[in-house]
């Protein structure tokens, strides 16, 4: 029997994955083998949460094609790429298929492993994407790249094509040897982690039934339900985006939704076309910036990760993002606009910490999301935007459900006069920290170092 081979990368479901079904069709007896590694060095690094729904994802998908996937526990990049080699030689095929990756880490990985299976004889042939439309390919007339969200998304919208692509009822799977290997993670799971194609499935019924219509004007509330939670599932390749958009209409909360797909796909067209803006600062002026650093600073990077800082937004925010390995998207922001604008810290420092704990971390949106809270993305100018964590409490958690939620110290405090404890006299009754810098104050001081960086322009 020759079955074709197929490496599952961040790709990780059945239905609408092109190079998969492309598998499948230059199978002569319609049989793949799949496999999928894991790099130790990558793993270890992980929090319990994010290993472990990692974990699920790839039982979920073992459990989908019934039990053919092969999955290999590798120590490093180097071994990774010897291990392709390794599996696909023992199949003798001449031809491995897999989804084509666009972040930095995904396009050196295939590089690697395309150079050393050519060695062996082996073509590697990259099939799809993880986007609706392949980031690259959407230009300006001039044959540049976008700049700015709101052209972008026009142009996106005009170029994306619902196509969908289904496995044959006939395909069959061969598994490339007996060997299952699963890391474990350091701590065991915190609560029971669901993921997977059909978990992704779920989730969108789930939503389209209870938030979608509403999701123009509930999206930014922070206390509600009222996003789709499916970006663990689009990180992971779970779910396409061409599965989402071919079931939208015209209705407004739709429409929006439609908009915030576009800002993923966006942004990693931004980080094809800028490499480097995954470590680097986008506008390059905010590299120039006075930043602290010292023993203070690092007691303030450590508060704010503990969910300390004494503004209840934010802290409820990083408890949430430790807690449950997610954050809602208007917190991500005020917490990122913290770090920056109140702690003058660098905004790498926040999107490192939100790498390792973000069940959903997303190399391009994970970095943009950062660099446009920073100021020092795309779309920034002509604003820079100084979040206010006490009017963004009222505003997006009117009734302070949100932050009682997740900050223990703070539930003894009816309604919204939760967002400012220190105005209330049994306020830090139950330990609840006082406030580590002064907003009012912070927010001078980072308009006068965003004035410095203009003057030596
Ligand atoms: C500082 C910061 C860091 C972020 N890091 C990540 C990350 O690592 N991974 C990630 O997937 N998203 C990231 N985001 C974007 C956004 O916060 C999440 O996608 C969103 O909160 C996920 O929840 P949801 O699936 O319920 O979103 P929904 O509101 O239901 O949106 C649907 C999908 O659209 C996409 N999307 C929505 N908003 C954005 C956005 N602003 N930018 C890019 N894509 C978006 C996501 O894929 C999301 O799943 C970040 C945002 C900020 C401000």
């Amino acid at each position: 029997m020759t079955a074709t081979a197929f490496w599952f990368r961040r790709d990780l479901r059945l239905l609408n994955n092109l190079a998969l079904a492309e598998a499948f069709d230059t199978s002569a007896e319609k049989t793949v083998a799949p496999f999928y590694l894991i790099d130790r060095s990558e793993f270890d690094a992980l929090s319990a949460i994010r290993a472990h729904s990692l974990l699920a994802s790839i039982d979920s998908l073992r459990a989908s094609i019934g039990d053919a996937l092969t999955v290999r526990v590798v120590a490093n990049r180097d071994e990774y790429v010897r291990e392709v080699v390794r599996l696909v030689t023992s199949l003798g095929v001449k031809e491995l298929l897999a989804t084509r990756m666009y972040d930095p880490h995904g396009i050196a990985q295939q590089n690697d492993v395309g150079l050393a299976l050519r060695d062996a004889g082996v073509n590697l042939r990259l099939v799809g994407s993880n986007y609706a439309v392949e980031p690259g390919t959407v230009l300006k007339g001039d044959g540049t790249p976008y700049r700015v969200y709101t052209p972008f998304y026009r142009a996106w919208l005009a170029s994306y094509r619902q196509e969908h692509t289904t496995i044959a009822s006939d395909a069959r799977w061969h598994k490339v040897d007996s060997s299952h290997e699963l890391p474990a993670p350091s701590e065991p799971a915190p609560f029971k982690i669901r993921a997977g194609e059909a978990f992704a499935a779920e989730t969108l019924a789930k939503f389209k039934k209870r938030a979608l219509h509403n999701y123009d004007e509930d999206r930014n509330r922070a206390d509600l339900s009222g996003t789709s939670h499916l970006s663990h599932a689009l990180a992971h390749g779970e779910i396409h985006p061409i599965t989402l958009l071919s079931q939208l209409g015209e209705s407004p909360g739709e429409i929006v939704f439609v908009k915030e797909l576009a800002w993923r796909e966006f942004y990693a067209d931004v980080l094809y076309w800028n490499p480097d803006s995954l470590n680097d600062y986008y506008e390059p002026r905010f590299a120039k910036m006075r930043y602290d650093s010292g023993a203070t600073a690092e007691a303030r990077l450590q508060a704010w990760k503990d969910g300390k800082t004494g503004y209840p937004m934010v802290d409820a925010g990083m408890r949430q993002l430790k807690q449950t390995g997610w954050m809602h998207n208007r917190v991500r922001m005020i917490v990122a606009s913290f770090l920056v604008k109140d702690l003058h810290l660098e905004w790498l420092d926040g999107a490192k910490h939100f790498e390792n704990l973000l069940t959903d971390f997303d190399p391009a949106s994970n970095a943009h999301g950062w660099q446009w809270t920073a100021g020092s993305g795309t779309d920034a100018s002509p604003y820079y935007r100084v979040f206010n964590p006490v009017m963004q409490g009222y505003k997006f958690d009117p009734n302070g459900d949100y932050v009682r939620k997740f900050i223990p110290e703070l539930r003894h405090i009816d309604g919204k006069d939760v967002h400012e404890p220190w105005n209330l006299i049994h306020g830090y009754l139950n330990g609840y920290p006082e406030r580590i810098v002064d907003h009012a104050a912070e927010r001078e001081e980072s308009l006068a170092r965003l004035e410095e960086i203009k003057v030596r322009d």
